[in-house]
């Protein structure tokens, strides 16, 4: 970890500063886009199964209203504080306002480490904080709609949404107050593979833009590409796994217990196995073992990945990272000093609170199938496959050929909500990279993507404080 002068919000405040050069804002106006509105600190008792209590230290940050509801994670981890809870909804702002996800920025995060708790007491903790979160108007479909985030995932989001549909009888629209759920609870299919989807649709854009293939002297497309990744959660492994199954080749994963480097290239899929089987992603067949997880950062790639915590290149490891291109799928992975380091050696840093942003884009998905109450695709659907079957069929008798049994089953099908959802995601990244890159073009002074990304969330942010005339 870094021994970084400032805290993880100064530095998202730095990078925001950084930025807001490039803006029309004044700077009072500024001032409250950057501030945390609401910051609710708890504290409360559970008891273990061993019959101890523990007092748990608890946060929900509620970043910025412009947008209704809040929208962020809840991470389980030993490293929450105060501190990182807020930069973490401060990026939630931005990273929705770049995708037009028409969120405010919030965030959770419940200070223990998940591994060293039981089901029972999980769940015990999960519930208990979701009834702290009730009880002071901190959670609802209008209101502040948590997800998972580092540590958590389905089952946590399920407990959530029981607790909360318990203590408010009759509300219609309870399942809209956390998304990220099982699908039996109302969560949308796409979810959980979303972050790292959108991870992938985010650099397959970069890497088609020739011009800036050119100048980091990679050729254009992914296939072929090598690529490490540092991280094999949730967004890690589905990150891995899109960028293998397009063909690019992933060389190296790190985990904490170590990394593993396998030149033509790690099934993740297999390691993940490997990993349940013998407890370790060390020792893989086939792969060379490397003691230090740090040191994958440091490997010959074209794409580097990493997809665990915040802060994990900073000014002293940045110099030896020799990847062409830094996709960030964690949150701030890298430190200002990081940045500005890869920005003079001209390695292109393809940021967080876009790239990240495939997580929240299908969440807004699930949060609008939970108030429409309709799965997406069951409306249409059939007429579509009938509509397509009545126009192939009349195409193949005027053109008395008939197409393949393929190409007929491709043709007909109509649109799942798994093929929605999908399709609504390549389109978020896409849009969203093109207009970062659009920002950073032309306007030369911007000295990286990172500043460019920034650029577009205070635009957006600044102009809907602006139209909504709250400063008398
Ligand atoms: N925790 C994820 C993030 O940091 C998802 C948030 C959400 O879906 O609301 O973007």
């Amino acid at each position: 970890m870094s021994n970084q002068p400032y805290s993880f919000f100064q530095s998202v405040e730095k990078s925001f500063d950084k930025a807001a050069k490039f803006t029309k804002f004044e700077k009072g106006l500024l001032e409250q886009i950057k501030a945390c509105n609401s910051i609710y600190s708890m504290r409360f008792p559970v008891k273990m199964d061993d019959g101890r209590i523990e007092v748990i230290e608890a946060y929900r940050v509620q970043h910025s209203q412009h947008k209704s509801p809040c929208k962020g994670g809840i991470r389980f981890s030993d490293a929450v504080n105060q501190d990182e809870v807020m930069a973490l909804a401060s990026l939630m702002t931005y990273k929705c306002a770049i995708v037009n996800v028409p969120f405010g920025g919030g965030k959770g995060g419940i200070k223990i480490n998940p591994r060293k708790y039981s089901t029972y007491e999980l769940e015990k903790i999960t519930r208990r904080y979701t009834s702290e979160l009730v009880k002071k108007n901190f959670i609802g479909p209008g209101i502040d709609v948590p997800a998972p985030d580092y540590g958590t995932g389905e089952r946590e989001m399920a407990w959530v949404v029981d607790t909360y549909a318990s203590l408010k009888p009759g509300d219609i629209d309870a399942a809209g107050c956390v998304t990220g759920k099982p699908i039996s609870q109302g969560g949308v299919r796409g979810r959980k593979e979303a972050t790292g989807l959108g991870v992938f649709f985010g650099i397959r854009e970069v890497c088609n833009m020739t011009d800036v293939m050119k100048k980091l002297g990679l050729t254009t497309g992914i296939v072929g590409k090598t690529v490490i990744v540092q991280g094999m959660g949730n967004v890690g492994y589905h990150t891995a796994k899109f960028f293998r199954e397009h063909g690019a080749i992933v060389i190296a994963i790190a985990e904490y217990e170590g990394a593993v480097y396998k030149a033509d290239g790690i099934n993740e899929e297999d390691l993940f196995q490997h990993r349940k089987k013998t407890g370790s992603i060390l020792n893989y067949p086939g792969a060379t073992n490397l003691a230090k997880t740090s040191d994958a950062l440091e490997l010959d790639c074209d794409i580097l990945i990493p997809a665990a915590l915040e802060n994990v290149i900073d000014g002293e490891n940045a110099p030896r990272v020799k990847a062409k291109i830094i996709a960030e799928a964690a949150n701030g992975p890298l430190t200002p000093e990081a940045d500005e380091i890869f920005a003079a050696k001209g390695i292109l840093v393809v940021p967080d609170m876009y790239l990240t942003a495939g997580g929240v884009t299908v969440s807004y998905f699930e949060w609008l199938k939970n108030l429409s109450h309709v799965r997406y695709g069951r409306m249409e659907k059939r007429f579509s496959e009938n509509m397509n079957s009545h126009i192939l069929n009349q195409m193949e008798t005027l053109a008395g050929k008939q197409v393949t049994e393929k190409e007929r089953n491709f043709i007909l099908h109509g649109a799942d909500e798994i093929d929605l959802v999908h399709s609504g995601l390549e389109e978020t990244m896409i849009a969203a990279t093109r207009e970062i890159m659009d920002i950073w073009k032309n306007n030369p002074d911007i000295p990286d993507m990172r500043t460019a990304a920034y650029v577009s969330a205070i635009n957006k942010v600044g102009t809907s404080y602006t139209e909504l005339g709250i400063f008398p």
